[in-house]
């Protein structure tokens, strides 16, 4: 099954999440089966993200979206794990400073927008201006209603400017699993320090949250930028799913591995000079 295809949110088309199974978990059946595919992805990501630092031509835009326990610090541990953290950064976009709150909702993003050659993991993003604050009503509806146009301009200008490929995640699980997770970090000590209150008062405004996430995910998801829903309920599943997402669209790049800037067979005879003179034999 090609995933990339399966999961994308086609620009144009109406998300109902409540059609979509998060526990849906492609073909593979636990997670013993699948590791062999995670781990091949995670070494293809490896090289191909090397390739990117190299090329310098493209960066690569990751947007984590999902509520509280879908995942989203998971995906930073083990999938962007596959990749050389000096070419990543990773942003956690909280609850906006005031310096942030004086300037426009898209600044604090630009300004971690990735470089050519490199990639940035936004956890959370921009779109939590039009999901956190539109279930929260924390600003008006005239002020809301145009961000949807503000997003897609701002993605495209990134896309066509510096040649940044833009994939949005939103993390997915049910209700009922989201509950569990939050009962699995209340029992294990190492995990308590990640408790908010705000974890169990915002589950109140579930079904908010779902529709916030089927507007942004509706209006937002373009050619250029396109949204996947990840069903996340099984965790294995969604690591492999983001992880193939992520291999396809840096082999789509085809990127180039630059040129020698320098005579390669004059380093040739220079090495074998050295050599010589060192009185060491020229390894195979
Ligand atoms: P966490 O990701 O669990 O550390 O929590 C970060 C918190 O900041 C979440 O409750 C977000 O909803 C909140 N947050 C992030 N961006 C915004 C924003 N633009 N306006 C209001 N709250 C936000
Ligand atoms: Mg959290």
């Amino acid at each position: 099954m090609n995933l990339t295809r399966h999961l994308r949110v086609d620009p144009g088309s109406t998300v109902d999440l409540g059609a979509i199974d998060p526990g849906f978990h492609g073909e593979h059946n636990s997670e013993v089966e699948a590791r062999e595919t995670l781990c091949n992805n995670l070494g293809l990501m490896t090289k191909l993200q090397r390739q990117l630092d190299a090329d310098r031509k493209h960066s690569l835009l990751i947007v984590l979206q999902g509520i509280d326990g879908a995942g989203k610090d998971g995906i930073c541990w083990h999938v962007i794990n596959g990749m050389d953290p000096q070419g990543v950064q990773v942003v956690g976009f909280k609850q906006p400073t005031s310096e942030e709150r004086d300037h426009d909702f898209l600044w604090r993003a630009h300004s971690h927008a990735p470089a050519r050659g490199r990639v940035a993991i936004f956890n959370r993003s921009h779109y939590e201006d039009v999901l956190v604050v539109r279930v929260h009503k924390l600003v008006s509806e005239e002020v809301l209603e145009p961000r949807y146009d503000f997003i897609n301009n701002w993605e495209r200008l990134l896309s066509v400017e510096n040649d940044t490929t833009i994939l949005k995640f939103f993390l997915y699980i049910s209700k009922d699993e989201q509950l569990a997770r939050f009962k699995e970090r209340l029992d294990d000590p190492a995990h308590q320090w990640k408790i908010s209150a705000s974890d169990y008062t915002e589950r109140h405004y579930w079904n908010d949250y779902i529709k916030a996430f089927e507007t942004a995910l509706t209006r937002c998801s373009t050619d250029y930028a396109p949204w996947f829903v990840i069903p996340s309920n099984h965790k294995w599943f969604r690591d492999l799913a983001v992880s193939q997402i992520i291999v396809d669209a840096l082999q789509d790049m085809k990127l180039e591995l630059p040129k020698p800037t320098v005579d390669i067979q004059e380093i040739h005879r220079l090495y074998r000079q050295e050599a010589e003179a060192a009185g060491t034999k020229e390894r195979h």
